[in-house]
This record gives C-alpha cells, structure tokens and sequence, in this order.
C-alpha cells in the first residue's frame, strides 16, 4: 500500500510553506537505508523522507500527515530488532537523527534533557564527566538513539540492578499524531500529578507520537566497577548457576550469559574461555570500595563453583573490563554470520525458569532441525534465543520454531519480548500473551491519540 504522489505533493509543499529550508528528499538512493533494520524483516523504502531539525517542523509535519492520510514512520538510528522503524505502509520517513543536541546536564537537580537523537552512550558520558550515572545499556548504545529507546522502553546488561529507560525518564515534550505538542512528566524526583503518560509513552513504539525532547533522571556513579568471566561445560550448569547467585544475597549489575553457539560464534576474538566450556557467565558488581566490590566478587566466583564452573577470569584493568564487553557487544553480528540469516528474539521468562527455556528451545530448534543459540541478560530472565537459518526456503521452519518458543514462554509464565518491543515481528504472536479484552482496551488507548491511525500503522496492532 502506497500514498497516491499528489497527496504527497500537497504534503511537500505545505510543509515547504511554513519551513522553506525542511530537508525532505525523494531520492531512491537516500531512501533506501531507511527501508531496514536490525529485524531482518525485509525492505520497505519510505516515499518521502524527512530529516527533522525542530520541534515545530515535527508537529506541522504530524498535522499534516492527519490530514492528508499519510502514514509516518518515526526513525531513529534504525538498529531495532522489532522492525518498529520500517515504513511498511510506504509514506513519509520521519527521522529525528539531526536533532541530536544534549539540551541541558543539571547535577544538582541529577538530570540531563536530551534531543530524542542523541546517542544513548553520548548520554551516559555526559553524566560521567559530573560524576554522575545514566545506567540503561543496551548493547547498541554506541549508535542507537535516546528516541528510539524511548519508544522501545530499552534495556541492557545493567537492567539487572538498575532498571531500564523508563526507569529513568521523567519528563517528555511529545509531539501527538495530531500535530499538537505536549509536555507531560516532570524536572523533580517525585510526582504523581494526573496520569502517568510518560510511562505510557515510553514503550510506545512510535505508535502515540513522536518525543522531540527527553528528561532522564541521573544517579551517583559507582566508582569501583570489577568484571569476572565465569565458564561452565554446558549451558544447563551456568543458567543454574544464575538462579543461585541472585538468591545467594548478592546483587551484581550484570549476569550475561553466553551459550555454546554464542561463544563458537565470537572464538577467536580474545574471550579468555578454556577449550572445554560451552558457556559462560559474565558477572558484574559495583559500589564505591574496591576491597568490598572484590569480597563479593569472589562470593559470586565460589557460588557459581557449587555449579561445576570451571576457572573463572576477573578483568584486571579497564582496558580488559572494555576488551571483554566489546566481545560482548559483537556476539549478534557474529551469530548472524554462522549461517546468514537469524531471528533474534527477546522473551523473558521468570529467573527459575531460564534453564528449562533454554532446553526446550534448542530442543525446538533440533526437532525443526534449525540452531537456536541462546545468550542475553539471563539475570533478568531475558534471553536473545536466536533462531539461526541461511535461505528463505528456511522459513516454514523457522516459523514453526518461533511458534513453538513463544507458546513455551508464555505457558512458563513469560512475556514474549523484554525489550525489542512487539513492532511487526512479534505482533502475530500478542494474543499469545494477551487476551481479547485487553487488547481491545489498549486499540482504543491507540484510537484516542491517533484517530486517523496515521502513527507508524501496523506496528504491534496487525
Ligand atoms: C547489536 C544490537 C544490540 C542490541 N542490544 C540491545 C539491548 O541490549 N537492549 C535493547 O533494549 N535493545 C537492543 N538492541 C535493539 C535496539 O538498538 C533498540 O531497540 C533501540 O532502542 C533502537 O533505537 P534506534 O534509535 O535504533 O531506533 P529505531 O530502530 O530507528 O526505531 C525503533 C522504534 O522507535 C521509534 N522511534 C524512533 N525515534 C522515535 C522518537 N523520537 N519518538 C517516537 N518514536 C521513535 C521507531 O518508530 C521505532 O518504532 C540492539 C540492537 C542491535 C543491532
């Protein structure tokens, strides 16, 4: 489904009238990296794209989408795994990447305000550089965007101890499908007035509104941060081991775990792993004492050792804490490159519950005969299985393995993503979780903002 060129062209020079400098472009070249992302999903070029630079283009853009009928794909650095960037109805592209400045970093109010295009590490060094923390990691921080986290309420290997970004966003400027813009939230450690809608809009996908502006509370920056690589001969031992850990008394900040597949697909890249293991854990703690943050360290390494762990390795500087996370980060790439093609899925199970997942979904695998290689923040029950295929010939297979994983997680008593978001990739699979009434309440949640049903159609409602 495509937007008649006439009702884009009215667009065009509607917005051109109000702002005669608006970067818009037609251009096939220029569109088409914005037709993927990280989903594997396929291509879906945009018509039009639009690199907005204000707030007020924003909303005159929105205002006019209403009107004219034009479906708006809010963008962001497109390294979403949910296809929730893809404009799949064609239309207007909307990226925020230019708006990429950091607004404001208040140290005694411990808050930063952000454009929604500025990157998620650039934030957290911003508040490094006062002595101050802005803990959501996830993997992509390098290049994803503030934006796109937002709508993808991220997480990350630190979600275990701190939270992720709704936990630390309290104040939105919003831009609503209408066009009209809103300030919702607060610049103060507390607040209930009226409604939560900034909660609701984080995780919202894209699908309510665009954020032009974005308020993150800090907090204090531990100052003694100690890493250790932990093996085991197999997945099953490690994924015991995690359970133990988070019931000995102890709270890392990350507990990663890598299964067999993960660690064949990143060997030779300097993870200090024995030739024997089939999987390890990678175990963070911090505070502001080295000598208690190494004691509670070593508590984990003997814990995980009533599990069979084998010899476990602990970073000894910063360069080598910085060595093994950078291994860390490059373990999707390299799945993908075992076979050259995967899903990466996201699910959460509750934390007992995580090695019985992993086995049934190898099993699954193995019975499709397809490889599903596990790996992800096992601490917080949330496990990338990846579903790893070459051809689109696979792809029956490969969906009969998806069905199967997303029926195991919900009857264990999980959600079917913890952080990637529904988007297009898992929204056949919502009335798994889901029930009819519920979602019909939240369709008319959907409604109510977006009446044309202009804002990023498709994406978690089929
Ligand atoms: C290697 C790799 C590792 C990853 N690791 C993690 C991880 O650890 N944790 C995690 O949570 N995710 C992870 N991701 C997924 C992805 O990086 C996140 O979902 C991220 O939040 C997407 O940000 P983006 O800027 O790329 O947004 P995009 O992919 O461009 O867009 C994502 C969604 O946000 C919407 N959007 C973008 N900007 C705005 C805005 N300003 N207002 C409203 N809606 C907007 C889009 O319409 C879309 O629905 C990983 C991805 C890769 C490729």
């Amino acid at each position: 489904m495509t937007v008649p060129t006439e009702r884009l062209d009215a667009f065009q020079t509607a917005l051109r009238a109000s702002f005669p400098d608006v970067v818009l472009s037609t251009d096939v070249q220029t569109l088409a990296p914005y037709a993927r992302d990280e989903s594997d999903l396929g291509e879906f070029p945009p018509q039009l794209l639009m690199l907005a630079t204000n707030t007020a283009q924003v909303s005159r853009a929105l205002e006019l989408a209403t009107e004219l009928h034009i479906p708006v794909t809010p963008v962001g650095a497109r390294s979403g795994k949910s296809g929730g960037s893809l404009p799949i109805e064609g239309g207007l592209a909307l990226s925020l990447e230019k708006m990429n400045r950091i607004v404001e970093v208040n140290a005694h109010d411990l808050l930063m305000v952000v454009q929604p295009g500025v990157l998620t590490a650039q934030v957290d060094e911003a508040a490094a550089a006062l002595g101050l923390f802005y803990p959501p990691d996830p993997n992509s921080a390098g290049y994803c965007t503030m934006g796109g986290n937002v709508a993808e309420n991220a997480g990350g290997p630190r979600a275990l101890k701190y939270g992720v970004t709704r936990d630390y966003v309290i104040g939105l400027e919003w831009v609503l499908p209408t066009g009209q813009v809103v300030r919702v939230g607060r610049r103060t450690g507390k607040g209930v007035a009226g409604y939560d809608l900034v909660a609701l809009f984080v995780g919202s996908e894209g699908t309510l509104g665009i954020a032009t502006e974005i308020t993150v509370k800090l907090i204090p920056r531990p100052r003694v941060v100690k890493t250790a690589l932990i093996p085991f001969r197999n997945v099953s031992d490690a994924a015991r081991a995690l359970s133990s850990v988070l019931t000995s008394g102890l709270w890392p900040r990350t507990l990663e775990l890598l299964d067999e597949v993960a660690l064949k697909a990143i060997a030779g890249r300097g993870l200090p792993v024995p030739p024997e293991a089939g999987a390890v854990i990678i175990a963070e703690l911090d505070g502001n004492h080295e000598v208690g943050v190494l004691s509670e360290l070593s508590m984990l390494v003997d814990q995980c050792a009533s599990w069979a762990s084998l010899e476990a390795v602990v970073a000894q500087d910063e360069s080598q804490r910085e060595r093994l996370w950078a291994v860390r980060r490059e373990v999707s790439p390299a799945l993908r490159a075992l076979t050259g093609k995967k899903i990466s899925e996201d699910i959460v199970v509750p934390r007992s519950k995580v090695p019985e997942a992993i086995e049934r979904f190898k099993a699954a695998g193995a019975r499709a005969g397809l490889i599903v290689a596990t790996y992800g923040h096992a601490g917080d029950g949330n496990l990338h299985s990846n579903v790893l295929y070459s051809t689109r010939a696979d792809w029956p297979r490969v969906e009969a393995v998806l069905q199967e994983m997303m029926a195991i997680t919900v009857e264990l008593g999980g959600t079917i993503t913890g952080e990637h978001g529904i988007g297009l990739a898992k929204r056949r699979f919502l009335p798994l979780e889901q029930p009819l009434a519920l979602r019909e309440l939240q369709k008319k949640l959907k409604v109510s903002f977006d009446p044309s049903d202009c804002m990023n159609p498709g994406k978690i409602w089929e």
